[in-house]
């Protein structure tokens, strides 16, 4: 692992070309080359030396990226890529990094660095998804271990996950958002169950999960007992980072895709529709917002580089959320009746039609573009806070989710 840590950019460029030189041949196995990187820090190369990084600030992990994109090679600097790699597992090894004890670190950092764990998150419950803070999922410690019973739905990828990034209440009299733990759960056991949910495109990426006397070791809390919330804001934010930046460094400027097949530049010209003020309007207008987007993305980075995250992130989720809506819906605009069709026999309607359906995961997941539109209202524009009648009172008062009693049950005022 790397310990030293170059000053500038160009003792950087110096270091990096000079490994690259000595360690970069083309006909390694890729599984060989990923080790190399990752052990010589330069995979995310932002995080401390001790921990598989360089301790670099932003625009030397750019030089990396730069540097080993000139000569091809793969999985250098991935920390200036947001989007690169799965979603959950950037998040899992980010809030270890800020949060985790040095065992947890040591277990898990390599194998998720290395791709060989899979990760989901538990956070979503019946009764708990904007207002988070009201989940209802229990953990316990018992002996060297922590027991957890409850319900999270919309889970993505559980039903392929290694471990999940779960919260879970470990104490019911303190205010809902000081009761709440963070904590690593192992996904192989008996005590897991996952049920695949049907989606309106066919697909079932996400689930829901029952936890039944699940167990975790002791060490797997992340950060101290009853301060999760801290933890989930670490994630939240990196989550909402990566949602409001994918895509955003398209490796060509000039394309505006669609769903990852279309071009919408290629698609008003074969359709004919590329002379058309309205559309060329249409299109410039989403050129410049992927544009701006990418700025905010960088910027919201930087900030979360330097050790915080900035309500920049829920900025550039959103205008994400309402590229991704506007780009499909033009697409589908300029296929005009074939619009209206989906199977592979047709596949730009198919295309254009099942990104217009995924579009609803960046305004949903990660938190709705409403909840998005308050902390941008809060945190940016100073606004008067939301409306809280329950932030102060111990979680146990507090009236649940109907949801959650049993059939038939009288409600009550307490559940816990
Ligand atoms: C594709 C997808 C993938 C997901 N993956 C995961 C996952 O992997 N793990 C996980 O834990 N969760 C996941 N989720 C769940 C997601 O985080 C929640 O759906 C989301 O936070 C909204 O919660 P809810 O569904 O309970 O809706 P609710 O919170 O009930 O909201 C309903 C509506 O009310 C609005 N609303 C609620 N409160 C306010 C308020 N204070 N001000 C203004 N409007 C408000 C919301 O914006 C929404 O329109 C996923 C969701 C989707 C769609």
């Amino acid at each position: 692992m790397a310990s030293s840590r170059p000053a500038d950019a160009e003792t950087v460029r110096a270091e990096v070309q000079r490994w690259l030189a000595e360690h970069w041949d083309p006909s390694l196995e890729r599984r060989h080359w990923r080790g190399l990187v990752v052990d010589a820090g330069w995979a995310y190369p932002s995080w401390p030396a001790d921990w598989y990084g360089r301790g670099l600030d932003r625009d030397g992990s750019a030089v990396v990226a730069a540097e080993f994109a000139r000569v091809g090679a793969p999985f250098g600097a991935l920390d200036v890529v947001p989007g690169a790699g799965q979603i959950e597992l950037q998040i899992g090894a980010n809030v270890l990094i800020a949060h985790g004890n040095d065992r947890l670190k040591a277990e898990l950092l390599r194998p998720i660095l290395m791709g060989d764990l899979r990760a989901c998150l538990l956070y979503s419950e019946p009764g708990a998804g904007s207002d988070l803070a009201s989940i209802q999922t229990r953990a316990e410690r018992d002996g060297d271990e922590w027991v957890v019973n409850g319900q999270k739905v919309w889970t993505t990828a559980a039903q392929h996950a290694d471990f999940g990034l779960l919260i879970a209440r470990t104490d019911w009299d303190q205010p809902k958002h000081q009761g709440i733990s963070y904590f690593i759960l192992p996904m192989h056991q008996p005590g897991v169950e996952v049920r695949p949910l049907r989606q309106m495109t066919g697909e079932s990426q996400f689930n829901e999960v029952f936890l039944t006397d699940a167990r975790m070791p002791g060490h797997h809390l992340v950060g101290e007992r009853n301060d999760g919330w801290r933890v989930l804001r670490t994630a939240l934010g990196f989550e909402r980072l990566v949602m409001g930046s994918t895509g955003t460094r398209s490796r060509d400027d000039r394309r505006l895709p669609v769903g990852g097949s279309i071009d919408l530049f290629d698609l008003a010209a074969r359709v004919g529709r590329d002379r058309d003020p309205l559309v060329r309007q249409a299109l410039v207008e989403l050129y410049i917002l992927r544009t701006v987007i990418g700025w905010n993305a960088r910027r919201a980075a930087a900030i979360a580089q330097r050790g915080g995250f900035s309500p920049a992130a829920s900025l550039g989720k959103l205008a994400m959320s309402r590229l991704l809506h506007e780009s499909a819906g033009l697409a589908d605009r300029l296929l005009g009746m074939a619009g209206t069709l989906y199977g592979e026999q047709v596949p730009d309607a198919h295309s254009a039609n099942h990104a217009l359906m995924m579009a609803f995961m960046n305004s949903i997941g990660g938190g709705s573009d409403q909840i998005q539109r308050n902390i941008i209202a809060e945190r940016i524009l100073g606004l008067p806070k939301d409306i809280s009648v329950d932030h102060d009172r111990p979680f146990r008062e507090v009236p649940k989710a109907a949801a959650l009693r049993p059939l038939g049950a009288p409600a009550a005022s307490s559940v816990s």
